[in-house]
């Protein structure tokens, strides 16, 4: 670094002052003011030679950006790290590019200056122009660095790098400056993985881009937007001083997704979780900030997505309920904490209880029953979804096998898979042994599976659906119309049932109709057959019976309910008059 840019220059600039001390190692030294020395103790910090010719772009292209800034003048505002200030009283101005970490290292770019301004002006210039000429020479390699060091490859937005050096300048003047505040905001974008597997990984980074690019419009120049990796994005909302200044970046963020997006020709409608942080609460340290806006954003996503949270301490404690079950739940299944529920599937024209769904339940001892919405998530993270998987489709098939004595009807169960399941190479071996050992015929068994499994890595997962086909079994598509499936693609697939989304039920009424409509003709049309979910009120199964769909479940006829609650309802041969309708 002495040997490339002019020592003359560093002199005068009093930046970067550096003294070899090893081969490998030099020392920061040089005569610093004694505001700046109490500012920055670590001024006299080690750094080793291999990690500053690695940064040295970086380095010297903030340098270019330091002087530039300085040029204009602009008392006692800040900008990324740079500051200049006139303190009138002592007659002094104070230039600095502040303190640098990068990685566990810190480097010191500095200048504070005392008299002669327009003198120092001049050297400025020239420094600026010599570093220039350095950065000329030094391009090629100074553009790749500073690029994979800190930005990131598929948006062209700052990493996570460059992220965490802008917050520690900021907290670092959150701590020195009183009343100025800041906000973090992490924004996870809702079901991203369901559209990376319906249009693969290509369509999904394409999508990637313009998220990036229509979000980075939502907050101002001057605030950080960068991306933390995969469809998670973070800004440091700079200067605020109400609560509302990140509410409304969050309602920006919101409504700058309303409008659709194209992808594959497609109208695609995306939300966002966004969790906040601000310095409002007392901060010591920046990484507080961040783990509490990483708390909010999974507080935002387990209360249903399309939220924005602002973090309350309150919410350590769900965090700390999180943890627990996902220890408790490895103890869950030989404890025999886990149990299988049933819900009737019923026959909508006569009420006939023509299957049941398999819905597992926990009985947690201290926590009572935890739902699988809860849970399933994190067994799904920890592994735990194989076995927990293969257990119910044991269970459910050995009992409904037992149940067939109660009814002559033919009686099917649903199983639900977890994509982890359905994408194990040996799932339709599972099949067959479970088949062969509780001696339930292929077809009263239907496995269920969400619209998104189908579409990620596409062949092997059609090649799986095939080859279950062969078994005997029947395959309901889950949850339909919440993915992004279109029926003339499942068309293709040996599928025998849809399952209409309990979203579609719901809004159910004499104006919206035509949507659930279009879904069943267009289902009858290829051959499949419809179950509705979540049917609630007579007035829905009514609909449902006119729109010639033939199966449904929901409170209406029956909750989940244990096994013998189930025969029960098996034995009394239709659910009329267990409910009123
Ligand atoms: P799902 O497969 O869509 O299951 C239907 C869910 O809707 C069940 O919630 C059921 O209790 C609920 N439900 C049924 N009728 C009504 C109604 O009329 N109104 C309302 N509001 N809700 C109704 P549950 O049992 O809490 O299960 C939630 C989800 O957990 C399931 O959604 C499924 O995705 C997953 N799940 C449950 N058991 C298993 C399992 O054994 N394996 C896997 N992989 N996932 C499971
Ligand atoms: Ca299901
Ligand atoms: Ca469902």
């Amino acid at each position: 670094m002495t040997e490339s840019l002019p020592a003359h220059i560093l002199a005068a600039l009093e930046i970067l002052i550096l003294e070899r001390t090893d081969i490998n190692a030099f020392k920061i030294v040089g005569a610093l003011p004694t505001w700046f020395a109490t500012l920055y103790p670590q001024v006299s910090q080690s750094v080793d030679r291999p990690w500053i010719e690695e940064h040295l772009p970086f380095l010297a292209n903030f340098l270019v950006d330091a002087a530039e800034f300085w040029q204009q003048n602009q008392s006692g505002i800040y900008k990324s790290g740079m500051w200049c200030e006139t303190d009138h009283r002592r007659q002094e101005i104070h230039l600095e590019a502040s303190a640098l970490s990068l990685g566990c290292k810190k480097v010191l770019l500095v200048k504070a200056s005392e008299g002669d301004y327009i003198e120092l002006l001049s050297f400025i210039q020239k420094a600026r122009d010599s570093t220039l000429d350095f950065i000329e020479e030094r391009k090629q390699a100074s553009e790749s660095i500073l690029k994979t060091t800190f930005y990131d490859a598929l948006t062209g937005l700052p990493n996570q790098t460059y992220f965490l050096i802008q917050l520690a300048h900021t907290f670092e003047r959150y701590r020195r400056k009183e009343a100025y505040h800041f906000a973090i905001l992490i924004i996870n974008i809702d079901r991203f993985q369901s559209i990376n597997d319906s249009f693969g990984r290509l369509a999904g980074d394409q999508l990637l881009i313009s998220i990036a690019w229509r979000l980075k419009k939502c907050v101002r120049d001057f605030d950080i937007f960068a991306r933390l990796g995969g469809d998670e994005f973070i800004v440091l909302l700079d200067d605020i001083d109400t609560n509302s200044a990140a509410l409304l970046a969050a309602n920006r963020i919101s409504a700058e997704l309303k409008t659709p997006f194209r992808l594959s020709g497609q109208e695609l409608f995306l939300t966002a979780s966004v969790g906040i942080a601000q310095t409002f609460l007392d901060y010591d340290r920046a990484e507080d900030l961040l783990r509490d806006a990483n708390t909010a954003v999974s507080y935002a996503k387990g209360i249903g997505r399309a939220n924005y949270v602002v973090f309350d301490p309150t919410m350590h404690a769900r965090a700390v309920r999180l943890l627990q079950l996902e220890n408790d739940l490895k103890r869950a299944l030989q404890e025999q904490e886990l149990n299988v529920f049933f819900q009737p599937i019923v026959c909508l024209a006569d009420q006939r209880i023509i299957g049941f769904e398999a819905l597992v339940r926990w009985m947690h001892p201290k926590l009572g029953l935890v739902s699988p919405l809860e849970f399933i998530p994190i067994a799904e993270e920890t592994g735990l979804i194989y076995a927990i998987d293969r257990w119910m489709l044991k269970e459910a098939c050995f009992r409904i096998q037992q149940w067939r004595k109660f009814t002559e009807e033919p009686l099917s169960v649903s199983v639900n898979f977890s994509a982890k399941q359905f994408d194990q190479a040996d799932v339709v071996f599972q099949v067959q042994q479970v088949l062969r050992e509780t001696g339930i015929a292929p077809q009263h068994l239907m496995i269920e599976i969400t619209e998104s499994m189908l579409f990620s890595k596409a062949q092997s997962a059609v090649d799986t659906l095939y080859q279950l086909k062969q078994t005997g079994v029947g395959l309901s598509i889950d949850d339909f119309g919440t993915g992004y499936a279109s029926l003339q693609y499942l068309q293709q697939l040996p599928v025998d049932t849809l399952k209409i989304d309990r979203s579609f039920i719901k809004q159910m009424d004499v104006d919206h109709l035509d949507l659930v409509r279009s879904i069943i003709e267009l289902a009858h049309d290829l051959g499949m057959k419809v179950t509705a979910e979540g049917v609630e009120t007579a007035v829905q199964r009514r609909f449902l019976l006119d729109l010639g769909c033939q199966e449904a479940q929901g409170h209406l006829f029956s909750e989940p309910v244990d096994g013998q609650v189930a025969v029960e309802l098996l034995q009394a041969k239709k659910m009329n008059g267990l409910k009123d309708w």
